[in-house]
């Protein structure tokens, strides 16, 4: 039976390093991505603690330099793995934040809230950022927002799965469909329409972001979507070409100047979000200039950066990703000639040489990209969210089936793996199995595996219950229901029908889920946050006001025929009011009211506008 949804329902895109979030219009007929309250159309997936509040997106991502260890990020690439896997151990090297293990193996990431120590799931954390980017959208669409279709990379299990719907519970949300990156962004550009019944289209999704690279391959055939192969690097993405710039003006200022500022963390993070500004520009410009005053030891650091040169540092990167489209390619089976579609997708696949490869890649043919690529994720899942909607009256025309990724099945004797459900059986799907057990057991233990391996023990494990046998029965019959939902999370039950009696037990693999008393405990927790998250608004707004005034007056500033203008009184006049207001900002905020900041505003405004009324 169809279920039904009462209110507005968006789509979100929960990205490792950034997300977005998209609603269905339907006066216009057209997906509106919506802008957070910097006016930016994605928001980072940060969080951050202080000693008085809870930061979420830009906020929590500007300050992480200043406290590293309390704020975090890449919560997804922790989401529904276990503190043991050998994928997390790898990532916690690289993080400033602390991360510990919970019960069960589950990782928790420790940090300071408050002068408490506080232990945080993945799901709480993705949360909070869910949280966002439902209040986002509710200020956008001046009213609540109870329901969502968040998306996952298709690689994802059913313990990540089930963890990204937990993390949408504890927001508050009802998560009407988990639906797959690459498919969502298929639906975008509307390929489910033009795959008619009978002809198989192969469509190649390209997903370079901040921290990952993903490449799926689909087909689309009978409105059913099938991920064919999917092949990626976790550690490939904006991030890194960042990186490569910033070790780059290290050591040009480094031979200029004779002074390094490696080990100057003030410096590098000024530096790398200047880099990172430099790099977007260079995807419409060709040359782009990097002007950061006083970066190290007073000295200024002025220079220029041409898209050639960006190139040149980051090609080695670039190859790389067409190497791994290539044996996207080789595992699917497929020529690059059988290729209908090339979807680009994530911020990084602006940049034009990424775009340039791909389409010498393929032998020059059009790669679609009329819709942005780090919202076309979110704006296939507000279709699809509309089309789940019940007051939506004209949704888009679409049938979404997706497929399961993984097999399906139970463990038998001898390490056998029995599959119940196969891979790329569309979902929902609901499937029995009856299996004879040994004379005289008194019960039986049921393993669940997902994987494609024979042998059960190269697969995953997903749960395991037991099932009580009447005494002395002879040769028992067992059956087990597998059901799969349209999220592609599974439900197993089973029961035996030895002389008629029946046995249920069904298991929803509660061991990797949180129980319904936490989310419930999370929930109340959230509104907590929500109150004290009002009261830093007004904060964060003052700061913002001095921030942008204080960044127009440089800008002013830098102009030669307007520095000719003033007198060397006035320059230092104004310069000693800049200094006041950046350390202001860069100082510790946690202990200054909004007062000191509005305050501040005054007096440079005070300052520096008689003075340049003079000059008109
Ligand atoms: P996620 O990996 O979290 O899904 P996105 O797809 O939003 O993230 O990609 C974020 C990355 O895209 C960041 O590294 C950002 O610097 C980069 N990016 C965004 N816009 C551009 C652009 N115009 N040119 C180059 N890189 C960009
Ligand atoms: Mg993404």
């Amino acid at each position: 039976m169809a279920k039904t949804y009462e209110g507005r329902a968006v789509g979100i895109d929960l990205g490792t390093t950034y997300s977005c979030v998209g609603v269905w219009q339907e006066e216009h007929q057209r997906v509106e991505i919506i802008h957070n309250d910097q006016g930016n159309r994605t928001t980072p997936s940060s969080v951050a603690f202080t000693n008085n509040h809870r930061l979420i997106g830009d906020a929590a991502k500007n300050q992480a330099a200043s406290n590293p260890t309390n704020t975090v990020f890449d919560a997804k690439r922790l989401i529904g793995r276990k503190y043991s896997d050998s994928i997390v151990k790898n990532d916690m090297m690289l993080w400033p934040f602390k991360v510990i293990p919970g019960d069960d193996d589950k990782p928790m990431i420790s940090v300071t809230y408050k002068a408490q120590e506080k232990h945080l799931s993945a799901e709480e954390v993705s949360s909070m950022v869910l949280t966002k980017m439902r209040e986002i959208a509710e200020a956008y669409l001046e009213a609540p927002v109870n329901n969502a279709v968040i998306t996952v990379p298709a690689y994802f299990n059913d313990c990540q799965r089930k963890a990204t719907k937990d993390a949408g519970a504890i927001a508050g949300l009802n998560v009407m469909r988990i639906i797959n990156e690459p498919t969502a962004a298929a639906i975008a550009y509307g390929l489910d329409k033009v795959a008619n019944c009978s002809v198989e289209r192969n469509i190649l999704i390209f997903d370079l972001g901040g921290g990952t690279f993903d490449v799926s391959l689909l087909t689309i055939k009978d409105k059913v979507f099938e991920v064919k192969a999917t092949a990626g690097n976790t550690h490939l993405g904006g991030e890194d070409f960042d990186n490569r710039m910033v070790n780059y003006f290290v050591q040009e200022f480094r031979k200029k100047n004779k002074v390094d500022i490696s080990g100057n963390p003030k410096a590098l993070r000024r530096l790398r979000s200047a880099c990172e500004r430099a790099k977007r520009t260079l995807s419409f410009a060709f040359d782009t200039v990097i002007e950061l005053d006083a970066l190290h030891q007073g000295i200024d650091l002025y220079t220029s950066l041409s898209r050639a040169k960006f190139e040149e540092l980051n090609m080695e990167l670039f190859r790389e990703c067409m190497d791994i489209v290539e044996s996207c390619l080789f595992d699917a089976n497929m020529d690059r000639s059988c290729i209908h579609d090339i979807v680009l997708v994530g911020g990084s696949s602006r940049i034009p040489k990424v775009q340039q490869l791909l389409q010498e890649f393929f032998r020059g043919k059009d790669l679609c990209k009329s819709i942005n690529p780090d919202e076309a994720v979110a704006y296939g899942a507000a279709v699809q969210a509309a089309l789940l909607s019940e007051d939506v009256k004209k949704a888009p025309e679409l049938v979404l089936l997706d497929v399961t990724p993984l097999s399906l099945g139970i463990g038998l004797m001898r390490d056998r793996m029995n599959v119940v459900i196969p891979r790329n059986t569309s979902i929902p799907a609901r499937r029995t199995r009856a299996y004879t057990a040994k004379d005289n057991l008194t019960s039986v233990a049921i393993y669940v595996y997902e994987g494609e391996r024979t042998r059960s023990s190269d697969n995953n494990l997903l749960g395991c219950f037991s099932l009580d046998l009447p005494r002395e029965s002879c040769q028992p019959l067992l059956f087990v229901c597998f059901d799969l939902d349209a999220d592609g999370i599974l439900n197993v039950s089973a029961w035996e029908e030895t002389n008629g009696c029946r046995n249920e037990i069904r298991i929803t693999n509660d061991k990797e889920r949180l129980s319904a008393e936490e989310i419930r405990r999370l929930i109340e927790e959230a509104d907590m946050y929500k109150v004290e998250d009002a009261e830093f608004l007004e904060k964060a707004s003052a700061m913002s006001a001095l921030d942008t005034y204080v960044y127009n007056m440089e800008k002013v500033l830098r102009d030669e025929d307007m520095r000719s203008k003033l007198c060397p009184l006035e320059k230092e006049e104004i310069y000693l009011a800049i200094d006041k207001a950046r350390n202001l900002l860069d100082g510790d905020i946690q202990r200054r009211e909004t007062d000191w900041f509005v305050n501040c505003l005054k007096e440079v405004k005070g300052i520096f506008e008689p003075i340049i009324a003079k000059t008109k």
